[in-house]
């Protein structure tokens, strides 16, 4: 069994709240939101980092990015959308395969992703999981 926890979870062997999937990607809610409508988009074959992401592979996650990003502000209207990435400890990588972070922002937000995170429960992280699927089409 792989010790990193995205395979496991595109494995199926740890359960994830999924919203979107394809060949090569698999999105699925954070289990930290920063924002109710927190996701998470993964690249399937494991991959450490942008450094290591090949042509397809970085073509896919553009797309489902967008994709999801479209879901996700249809679903929740928020007043803007963050996508990021870490790559590395030192930019604050924590899960060492690589996948892109779309956080829905509020006006007042700011700018720091630095107050607690809530962690919901998982019938919480279904819920908004199925709006976004709904409007993914
Ligand atoms: P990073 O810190 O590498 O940019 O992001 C890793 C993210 O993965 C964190 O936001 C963390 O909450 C999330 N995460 C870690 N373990 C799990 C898990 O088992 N399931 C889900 N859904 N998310 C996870
Ligand atoms: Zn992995």
């Amino acid at each position: 069994m792989s010790a990193c926890v995205f395979c496991r979870i595109v494995a199926g062997q740890i359960p994830s709240t999924r919203v979107y999937e394809d060949d090569l990607v698999l999105a699925f809610m954070d289990i930290g939101q920063v924002n109710p409508g927190h996701v998470l988009v993964a690249v399937k074959p494991h991959v450490d980092n942008v450094y290591a992401l090949d042509d397809a592979a970085a073509a896919a996650v553009a797309r489902a990015t967008a994709r999801v990003a479209r879901a996700i502000r249809a679903a929740f209207q928020p007043a803007g959308l963050s996508v990021y990435q870490a790559n590395g400890a030192a930019a604050g990588q924590t899960v060492f395969h690589y996948h892109v972070h779309l956080v829905p922002r509020h006006d007042g937000d700011g700018m720091a992703f630095t107050w607690p995170v809530k962690n919901p429960p998982r019938e919480v992280l279904e819920a908004h999981a199925a709006q976004i699927r709904a409007q993914l089409g």
